[in-house]
């Protein structure tokens, strides 16, 4: 019986976590810089909390959730981050203790959809939620750490796409909009459009099918549809953007999939990655947080793909984890010799390598040759009888003899 990874899962082998590391530590130097905080939450949740958050109508909800069978109440994998950490600051009073919370976490997703290109039934998100301040400023300097870790990463060509949904009463006004607009083509709409013309209208726009697609592409937008406070909110958030020097693209089209959007939302695409061209995507949700039980306050986020990011990092030579000592020793008493310098090495700060199997110095030397080491301790019964040791600078092919009681030290001067 042979086992393979589950349908749409994936192992991260080491040489792959060499890159997932580099994301990784850019991504956390980036979020202590902007002063946020990490946070953990459990990988699920009680259905009904994304049901809440998300919108029954959603993809995700109707056909994407990867549920724990015979749970009562039913329990779901999640399938994005951004409910469970509200969810979490309001259980924990996070408005009392800390008003304004800065939350970034860099984990694991779920969604029980049929596996395909570009999508996992387990997959990572790099994310953020900022919640608690409702300010133009505070949507720009979000979208503007997206940027930056895009940009840091030394991805480019991406786009930034932004629009504005304005408050609830706007997206009522909106969704009325798009009715008239779509009603005299409904029956041009695809069959599942044609159940979100009612149900929820904003989805067509997402729909991947393409003539529904064409028919979304000819509407005329105006977003007229924006109240006063909203158009200034939208303007403000565009002309902050502007001094920091990021480029965008205002997207009528762009409403995003999901309920609890207000305000600004925005979309960060790369032409590399095909149909689903979606590096991440965030916005604004200021209903959402009172919606699951909190106070009547604003939040901002966004979340993006780690397996998209890798997708369009650019091919970097990957950095074989280094070495500083091979120990290779001939012979057992020769090799426990070896194993406490090891230990001593290793106390001392030094990453050190010992072969257990006792093969040849040849096959020893090619092993420390294929872990970069720096220096290779060589150790036999010849000299342990003089309480000394070979060291070999992998460099130059320098061999010293080096007295064992000071080997620790005569290693570290030389690394
Ligand atoms: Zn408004
Ligand atoms: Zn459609």
């Amino acid at each position: 019986m042979k086992f393979i990874s589950p349908r749409g899962t994936k192992d991260i082998l080491p040489q792959d976590l060499i890159k997932w590391d580099n994301v990784e530590r850019i991504c956390r130097s980036l979020f202590k810089l902007y002063g946020f905080e990490e946070i953990r939450t459990p990988l699920f949740e009680e259905t009904n909390l994304f049901i809440r958050s998300l919108g029954n109508t959603t993809d995700i909800v109707q056909k994407q959730m990867l549920n724990l069978q015979a749970e009562k109440p039913s329990l779901s994998l999640r399938p994005e981050a951004t409910a469970s950490v509200v969810r979490s600051y309001i259980e924990h009073d996070l408005f009392k203790t800390q008003g304004f919370a800065k939350l970034f976490y860099i984990a694991p997703m779920f969604r029980g959809e049929r596996p395909q290109k570009g999508r996992l039934r387990q997959f990572h998100h790099i994310g953020v939620e900022a919640i608690g301040v409702n300010s133009a400023f505070l949507d720009a300097e979000i979208i503007s750490l997206a940027y930056e870790i895009l940009r840091r990463l030394g991805i480019e060509n991406f786009q930034l796409k932004i629009n504005s949904l304005g408050c609830k009463q706007d997206k009522e006004s909106l969704a009325k909009n798009l009715k008239e607009l779509l009603k005299k083509k409904i029956s041009l709409l695809c069959q599942n459009c044609r159940l979100r013309f009612n149900k929820n209208i904003f989805r067509i726009l997402d729909c991947k099918v393409k003539s529904c697609q064409e028919i979304v592409g000819n509407i005329d937008f105006k977003n007229d549809y924006l109240c006063t406070d909203c158009l200034q909110y939208s303007n403000e958030v565009k002309s902050a953007l502007n001094k920091l020097n990021i480029p965008f693209k205002v997207m009528p089209h762009l409403v995003r999939g999901l309920d609890y959007y207000t305000h600004t939302v925005f979309e960060i695409s790369h032409k590399d990655l095909g149909s689903q061209d979606a590096i991440g995507a965030g916005g604004r949700y200021n209903n959402l947080v009172k919606e699951l039980g909190g106070p009547d306050i604003g939040a901002v986020g966004f979340a993006l793909g780690f397996e998209r990011i890798l997708m369009v990092l650019k091919e970097q030579i990957p950095s074989v984890t280094s070495n500083d000592v091979f120990i290779a020793t001939l012979g057992r008493l020769a090799f426990e010799q070896g194993f406490i310098i090891l230990d001593k090495l290793r106390k001392a700060g030094v990453a050190a390598q010992i072969d257990f199997d006792f093969s040849s110095l040849k096959s020893q030397l090619r092993l420390a040759n294929r872990l970069k080491s720096k220096l290779v301790v060589m150790l036999g019964d010849e000299e342990l009888k003089q309480n000394i040791a070979l060291l070999k600078d992998m460099a130059t092919g320098n061999q010293e003899r080096i007295v064992l009681v000071n080997l620790v030290e005569e290693i570290k001067k030389r690394l």
